[in-house]
């Protein structure tokens, strides 16, 4: 529903759709665990470990799993070209170095981070995770990794309940409204861009903080969700910062809602970054 909407709305002129590959092995060994990985390709996870994730295990689910994680991969590459790309899926941030978790399988944004610095293509890369759900899978693989900052702004009694460490969290209570989400969110922003000197961010752009989601117990509206995206696109421009966008979690019971809140934040994208138009020869942003 999102694909269509973007395709009917801004393709063409604005953004160009273009299908992945699905990411390989060597890339995602990057991040996991090769026992992990080879399990999961050949349909030999436990039952346990599939009821973790929460999704069935089917050929059909790796496959879907790869392209999402080579989206991510791809949107990497664009947006070291050409300011801002969007993977119109991604944001697994619950997949831990050795099992999935939470509907994640894997964990796109480290496969993805590493796969830039494999290339040379960057360095330093932030991790702004506004998903409602902590980024746990995230901050632990790379715990031990200087070169990767994660900052994960999410609800303190949500989903996971044993929380790891981020190189910054914020946990904000039941109910917190935009007021206090987007104040808390100015000031964390900053922090992150003065501690850690990124070349590449990317930002999970969750649908789940929305006031109607069913498991994400914060009470932001839409208009908030776009300020939120206003403050992160706008503030990354203004620091000339390339970004990746990646959708992540959206549990609202009208999906026209969450299909809103994603495609809100990739119009966010465009008016933010639309500035840079200019310097990249007119060339079209990837989708
Ligand atoms: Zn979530």
């Amino acid at each position: 529903m999102l694909r269509k909407r973007v395709s009917e709305r801004l393709g063409g002129q604005l953004i160009d759709l273009q299908s992945p590959e699905p990411a390989r092995k060597k890339a995602i060994l990057r991040a996991h665990d090769p026992e992990y990985i080879r399990r999961l390709f050949e349909g030999k996870l436990t039952d346990k470990e599939i009821r973790r994730v929460g999704l069935p295990w089917s050929p059909q689910i790796v496959k879907r799993t790869l392209y999402s994680v080579g989206a991510t991969i791809a949107a990497c590459r664009a947006a070291l070209l050409e300011g801002v790309a969007v993977n119109l899926g991604g944001g697994t941030h619950h997949a831990f170095y050795d099992r999935g978790q939470g509907f994640c399988w894997l964990n796109d944004s480290v496969i993805a981070a590493r796969a830039m610095q494999a290339e040379g293509l960057a360095e330093n890369i932030l991790i702004v995770d506004c998903d409602v759900h902590q980024g746990d899978g995230t901050a632990a693989i790379t715990k031990d990794d200087p070169s990767i900052f994660t900052f994960s702004i999410h609800g303190k009694n949500n989903f996971p309940y044993h929380k790891e460490t981020s190189n910054l969290d914020l946990e904000l209570e039941n109910g917190a409204d935009n007021r206090s989400y987007l104040d808390a969110l100015v000031n964390s922003l900053t922090a992150c861009l003065m501690s850690f000197n990124a070349d590449l961010v990317i930002y999970l752009a969750g649908a789940d903080p929305y006031r109607k989601d069913r498991y994400g117990r914060l009470s932001l509206t839409k208009a908030g969700l776009a300020q939120r995206d206003r403050i992160v696109l706008g503030r990354l421009n203004e620091n000339r910062l390339p970004v990746v966008i990646t959708m992540a979690g959206g549990y609202a019971p009208d999906i026209q809602d969450i299909v809103d809140i994603h495609f809100q934040t990739i119009e966010t994208a465009l008016e933010c970054y639309d500035e840079n138009r200019n310097q990249t020869d007119g060339r079209k942003r990837k989708g």
